[in-house]
């Protein structure tokens, strides 16, 4: 269950066949409004003016569609994308390597680049600003530097804690956007659109069931969507409706809101042992296994969108929806 719904990328879906259901234009890129709107203007911008894009910082939870987002701006402006992740640049000549095979206005993609290395990031600094990397040779007295022209790119950041940046590397990016969890509605788009590239009849509602137990990401509807259908193979004759989708997904134990076991025992554990708390992180994380960070990234983002967590100076409070939620009469009502 709770692989069904955690929100990063399993092996499989690294795969060859999961990029056949990566949306490739920007057309078919779905939700994020404000960030489309912003980079379809950068993107006509730079075009007009035969440059190339300014450095891009993407920050937000995961599976929301950074890297998607990254592959599609390289496509929009004819340029190859490059795909790393900043544990793999842990040595200065893995970095060095990759800048200097860029080709020009390519699209350097970093994931996680909050986890760059300190030396990592001082190479990165006048590449970015000069496009150009320097570089010491030698040691001691006879240490000579010099420095590498570059070809001009574009690099793609991407993060989910804009917070954990250093601020010298956060500056050289022309472009910060914050990527948002997804509404049902936008969901339910790409429910339907991986459905038809996948051939498997669903209904408006079926896709619509799915989509509201994806915790706002689309790789989690996918995903779903794909387990609904295996069900469905077997169940059922016909298309995927509300009813098949539903009954699938509980079979999975999949909570008609998206939450897993971590959630509930969040929420169960403030409710049940603090009144709703204030409750302090590391209680939570003692009570669920999981550590800090991922509550906080992973977790309470997704709670506080669907309303059932507030983050207060104090510590976490639960909401009366989430009281509901979990079968439990909210304090407000308990004294009437
Ligand atoms: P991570 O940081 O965990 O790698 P990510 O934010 O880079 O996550 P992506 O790999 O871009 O996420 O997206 C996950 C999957 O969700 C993609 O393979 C794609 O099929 C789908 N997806 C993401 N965004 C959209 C969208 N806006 N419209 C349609 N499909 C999307």
């Amino acid at each position: 269950r709770e692989e069904l719904l955690q929100p990063k990328a399993t092996v499989d879906e690294r795969s060859k066949q999961e990029e056949s259901i990566r949306p490739q234009k920007f057309a078919d890129y779905i939700g994020q409004k404000d960030l489309k709107e912003v980079l379809d203007i950068a993107i006509k911008a730079a075009k007009a003016r035969s440059e190339i894009l300014d450095h891009l910082l993407l920050y937000g939870p995961p599976g929301l569609g950074k890297t998607t987002m990254a592959l599609i701006l390289a496509a929009e402006m004819g340029v190859n994308c490059k795909i790393t992740s900043a544990p793999a640049l842990e040595r200065p000549r893995d970095i060095v390597g990759l800048l200097v095979g860029l080709q020009p206005g390519d699209v350097l993609f970093i994931d996680e680049i909050h986890r760059l290395s300190r030396m990592a990031e001082e190479i990165l600094y006048p590449a970015m600003e000069d496009f150009r990397v320097d570089i010491t040779t030698g040691k001691g007295s006879s240490a000579k530097s010099r420095s590498i022209p570059l070809q001009r790119f574009t690099l793609v950041g991407a993060t989910t804690r804009a917070g954990s940046l250093s601020s010298p590397l956060r500056d050289r990016f022309g472009l910060v956007q914050r990527l948002r969890f997804y509404q049902p509605e936008e969901l339910s788009q790409i429910v339907l659109r991986t459905a038809q590239l996948l051939q498997t009849a669903i209904t408006d509602d079926g896709a619509l069931e799915i989509a509201r137990r994806s915790r706002g990401t689309p790789r989690i509807a996918n995903r779903l969507l794909k387990r609904v259908r295996d069900y469905a193979e077997v169940k059922s004759a016909g298309a995927i409706d509300q009813n098949v989708a539903a009954e699938a997904l509980e079979l999975f134990q999949v909570d008609p809101c998206g939450l897993d076991w971590t959630d509930r025992q969040m929420l169960s554990v403030m409710i049940e042992q603090f009144n709703g708390g204030p409750v302090g992180i590391e209680t939570m994380a003692a009570a669920t296994g999981e550590d800090t960070q991922t509550i906080e990234e992973v977790y309470e983002p997704y709670l506080m969108q669907i309303g059932y967590l507030q983050r207060t100076p104090r510590g976490r409070v639960a909401s009366p929806a989430a009281y509901q939620h979990l079968g439990f009469t909210p304090p407000n009502e308990q004294l009437s």
